[in-house]
């Protein structure tokens, strides 16, 4: 995935695109500290521009902690308890997100679209933590997966974003190696690799609002 760097500058002045199917562009050599900025100011943006579209109120981005790594940076603590290596996450009381570096490294060997949805995944529950408690289901992180799929189908048909030849393969390959063994059934589940990509193309396919309970059908 690569950034539209033009037309995120433009976006300030232009009104809203209509969605257009993204376009396959041909690979450029991949960079993962320069996809995960990528990554973090497109979904930044995407929320940011369309954040009213859905919700009341004003959009407040989370902070970004960004990459901890063994060996080089300790994981942030999260409202005095500490986290693990080996993990992305949203932490509630401290507003931020943060990644393992490995964590990362180890699905863009794959391909970058890896980064693009681990990123978007984690912001998901920061726009969780922002909006109505009856707008996010039990199923929370099918939820993040459907926001995910929102923001980065959403950033490319408004133009932030542009697919390159096997992203949308790689995003189905990555969501396939984060799927539980079991179906969702419980708060902490992040469900099955079928649900997880059903969600995300639900997200992808109908938007922010088709992620919301009374669209998804999500348990409550
Ligand atoms: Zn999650």
């Amino acid at each position: 995935m690569r950034i539209r760097s033009a037309a995120l500058a433009a976006l300030l002045t232009s009104s809203l695109l209509t969605a257009t199917p993204a376009s396959a562009a041909p690979r450029v050599p991949d960079d993962i500290n320069a996809d995960m900025t990528t990554a973090t100011n497109v979904t930044n943006a995407y929320w940011a521009r369309n954040w009213t579209r859905f919700f009341t109120g004003t959009y407040q981005p989370p902070k970004v902690f960004g990459s901890f790594r063994r060996g080089v940076r300790q994981p942030p603590a999260c409202g005095g308890s500490r986290t693990g290596f080996g993990n992305a996450f949203y932490c509630v009381p401290g507003d931020f997100i943060a990644w393992d570096f490995d964590l990362m490294a180890g699905g863009y060997r794959s391909g970058d679209a890896w980064v693009y949805l681990v990123i978007a995944h984690e912001w998901g529950h920061a726009v969780q933590a922002r909006i109505q408690r009856s707008l996010v289901p039990r199923a929370q992180e099918l939820q993040a997966d459907c926001f995910a799929g929102a923001v980065l189908f959403g950033a490319a048909a408004q133009k932030t974003l542009l697919f390159e030849d096997g992203d949308v393969a790689e995003l189905r390959a990555a969501l396939r190696r984060m799927g539980d063994r079991t179906p969702w059934t419980d708060v902490g589940d992040h469900g099955s690799a079928e649900q997880r990509i059903s969600f995300f193309t639900r997200g992808a396919e109908g938007g922010v609002r088709a992620c919301l309970p009374t669209a998804s059908r999500l348990p409550r």
